[in-house]
């Protein structure tokens, strides 16, 4: 016979930083919530754990209090480079803060559980009905709920039963990281422009540990464990390191974020900065977006108003991706990514403006208008000094 099943408000699949904050935001407003994870937490996420002030603000209004500095050691220093060469290095950045993942998540689900979430992580999922909707464990255990939120990352199975497929894989990311022994202290955080094609190399010192990772668009970097190894190479760090790679959904958005009664958050949305590669900050607000429309739609009476209240909540956030990804060309494209480095290590001005934008200071409107100004001048003295 089968099983009665357990009716929620909500159900989100996915208890990475997106699928906690979905909810946290919808426990808080009152909605019966069930938190499904195929793994059981603490569990590794393959992640640089770069936490920007923009991440900072949004864990701060969706979780409430200040990152632990257990959890979140601070920085305020970062070194730029493109072929070897420093580009400049900035002492008192906003801070940045770096963790671990498999430390950063179990402390957002139990910030979650004990606002009255029940806890399904550790139990994997046989089935996903994106109709009803509602999700059947491998236990034979049958959960209901109003509306579904699909939390589970890049590789979404929500996404697949919503759309046939979680990403397009023309546009997808890709990266590969190690993690190395733990460097001297002086070690600062370190962005290289040219280690991956469309992307970039990464050096982030934790305490226990250095996290060494390159990523960019998975098409024009066929070699990209040729690039890791060159780059490790650069960085002084040979010793052996299990290398471990993960796709990023590196500027392709869903446009159309859900179905009915179905909402995608984070990765499964393709929320990555397409020229950052930063996820955390995003999937924190869009989770909290998705558990924010779930409760007005519910409180509403109408559930199937999920998607466009959500849909219109992201719309600023899509609004300054488009236009990451308009700008990305004149970092990132081989032609072009020589001018973008000559004017970073001479301007103060561009500098700034990437840290702002970490910090979430600025957003890509503002960023967009400064570049477009300050373009003709930067080409013009580029030209002259070649
Ligand atoms: C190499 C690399 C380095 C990165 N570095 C940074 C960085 O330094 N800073 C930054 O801001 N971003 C970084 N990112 C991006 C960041 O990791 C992601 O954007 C972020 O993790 C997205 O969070 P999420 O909650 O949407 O998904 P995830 O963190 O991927 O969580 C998804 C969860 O869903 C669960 N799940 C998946 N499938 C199923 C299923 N079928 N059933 C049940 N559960 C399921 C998984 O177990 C997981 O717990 C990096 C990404 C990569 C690949």
């Amino acid at each position: 016979m089968p099983r009665a099943p357990q009716s929620f408000d909500v159900l989100i699949i996915g208890a990475g930083p997106s699928g906690a904050a979905a909810a946290m935001t919808a426990r808080r407003a009152g909605l019966s919530t069930a938190l499904i994870d195929k793994a059981a937490f603490p569990r590794a996420k393959l992640c640089g754990g770069l936490v920007t002030g923009r991440a900072r603000t949004q864990y701060r209004e969706i979780f409430g209090g200040e990152l632990d500095p257990d959890l979140f050691q601070p920085h305020r220093e970062i070194a730029f480079y493109a072929d070897g060469t420093q580009l400049g290095a900035v002492e008192r950045t906003p801070t940045l803060y770096l963790t671990m993942r498999w430390d950063m998540d179990a402390h957002l689900l139990d910030l979650a559980l004990a606002e009255g979430v029940a806890d399904f992580t550790g139990r994997r999922i046989d089935q996903i009905d994106t109709e009803t909707p509602s999700v059947t464990l491998e236990d034979g255990t049958l959960l209901s709920g109003q509306i579904l939120i699909g939390a589970d990352g890049v590789n979404s199975a929500v996404a697949r039963a919503l759309f046939g497929r979680a990403f397009d894989p023309a546009r997808i990311g890709f990266a590969l990281e190690i993690e190395a022994p733990a460097g001297p202290a002086s070690d600062m955080i370190r962005i290289d422009f040219d280690a991956a094609s469309w992307g970039y190399g990464w050096r982030f010192p934790k305490t226990r540990s250095t996290t060494i990772g390159v990523g960019g668009l998975q098409t024009p970097n066929p070699d990209i464990k040729a690039r890791l190894s060159a780059y490790r190479a650069a960085l002084g760090n040979d010793g052996p390191c299990p290398v471990k790679g993960h796709f990023l959904p590196f500027g392709d958005f869903r446009r159309m974020p859900g179905r009915d009664r179905v909402l995608l958050a984070g990765d499964a949305a393709g929320l990555v900065d397409p020229i950052t590669g930063e996820g955390i900050a995003h999937a924190l607000q869009s989770g909290a977006a998705a558990g924010a429309a779930a409760a007005a739609a519910i409180a509403s009476g109408r559930p199937h108003t999920a998607l466009p209240r959500y849909r219109r909540a992201l719309r600023p956030l899509h609004r300054g991706l488009r236009m990451a990804v308009c700008l990305r060309p004149l970092i990132f494209a081989p032609r072009l990514n020589p001018l973008f480095c000559h004017a970073f290590a001479r301007s103060s001005v561009l500098k700034g403006a990437y840290l702002r934008l970490l910090a979430g200071e600025v957003e890509y409107p503002g960023l967009c208008l400064l570049v477009l100004r300050r373009l003709p001048g930067t080409a013009l003295r580029y030209l002259k000094h070649r």
